[in-house]
């Protein structure tokens, strides 16, 4: 499959509407100039399959031999990702508030971990599904992800590769400059 570059891959966002620009109220109450949803993406599946071969294409040199995403956003694009190189594909979810392996999933100690997110925003749940790799004794080798928005502040201790980055910065309502510059925030999603 074709390479994917930066560009054609916030095309295809931009064609299916999973990325906005303007200015929306968030579902958190945070106005933004921007608004993301990598699932309007994802729920095409040949999208999908060129996202994953995007990833796999800049991760194939780090030889991951497992592919390990938080839910929920991380397990169709884990899934794409562990396609595209060939190896097998598991997902970290929440017990009692913790990130860990259940049904069944384990790594081997020394396995290559490669994790994937669908986003990156804080790096926050790629450094705790990192964290869980590593307590199963494997060996992380990098992470990736399709749209990097940290602004560069991921902080991962690992190679990191994202698809596309994009700068997306948040604000509460009452500092808002594009509220202070008299432009109506919308509702990400409603027609305008
Ligand atoms: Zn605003």
């Amino acid at each position: 499959m074709a390479s994917v570059t930066t560009d054609s891959v916030l095309d295809r966002f931009r064609r299916v509407g999973a990325l906005l620009e303007g200015h929306f109220r968030l579902t958190s109450g945070l106005h933004s100039p921007g608004y993301l949803q990598c699932a309007l993406v994802l729920q095409h599946p040949t999208e999908a399959e060129a996202c994953g071969a995007g990833i796999a294409d800049r991760v194939r040199d780090l030889s991951p031999q497992v592919v390990l995403s938080p839910v929920l956003g991380g397990i169709v694009i884990g899934q794409e990702v562990g396609r595209a190189l060939g190896v097998r594909a598991i997902f970290a979810e929440r017990q009692d508030g913790r990130l860990m392996l259940r049904r069944g999933f384990s790594l081997e100690p020394g396995e290559r971990v490669l994790v994937v997110e669908d986003v990156v925003t804080t790096g926050m749940s790629t450094r705790e599904t990192i964290e869980v790799a590593k307590a199963a004794g494997a060996t992380v080798v990098g992470a990736a992800a399709i749209i990097d928005r940290s602004g560069g502040q991921q902080n991962l201790d690992v190679p990191f590769h994202a698809l596309a980055t994009v700068s997306m910065p948040t604000y509460h309502a009452e500092s808002c400059p594009l509220c202070a510059a008299g432009q109506p925030a919308v509702k990400p999603g409603s027609r305008v």
